[in-house]
C-alpha cells in the first residue's frame, strides 16, 4: 500500500510539473512565430527611410513623399495579417512595419 501510495505520490508530482511546462512551451510557441518589427535602425529599413510615423516624415528631406500616404495604404502591406497597428510588408520579408508608418518603396494600392 506504501509502495502504491508513493507512486500516486510521484504521478501527482509529475502531472504538477507537466502542467507548469505547459504555459512557458505555448508562450515560447507563440513568440517564436510572430515577426518582429521593423526597427528604423534597420539597415534595410534605413535604405528606403523607413519610419514608424508616416506624420514625422520630413517632406523637404522625402522628396517621394505624398501627404497622407502611410503603409497601410501600400500595395506592399499586408492588411489581412496585420495585428495591433502592424502587418507584414513585402519589402521587408520576415519583418512587420506600423501600419502608419512609410518608405520610399510606397506603392498606393490599386483602387477598387
Ligand atoms: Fe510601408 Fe509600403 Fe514601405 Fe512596406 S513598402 S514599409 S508597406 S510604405
Amino acid at each position: 500500500m506504501s509502495q502504491f501510495h508513493l507512486s500516486r505520490r510521484a504521478l501527482l508530482r509529475g502531472i504538477a510539473t507537466g502542467l507548469a511546462a505547459v504555459p512557458a512551451l505555448h508562450l515560447g510557441t507563440a513568440s517564436a512565430q510572430a515577426p518582429a518589427k521593423l526597427a528604423e535602425s534597420d539597415p534595410a529599413a534605413k535604405a528606403l527611410g523607413y519610419i514608424e510615423d508616416a506624420a514625422k516624415v520630413d517632406p523637404a528631406k522625402e522628396a517621394a513623399y505624398k501627404k497622407g500616404t502611410r503603409c497601410d495604404g501600400c500595395a506592399l502591406y499586408m492588411s489581412a495579417q496585420a495585428k495591433d497597428g502592424y502587418g507584414p510588408c513585402a519589402a521587408f520579408p520576415g519583418k512587420t512595419v506600423a501600419a502608419k508608418g512609410w518608405c520610399r518603396a510606397f506603392a498606393a494600392k490599386p483602387a477598387g
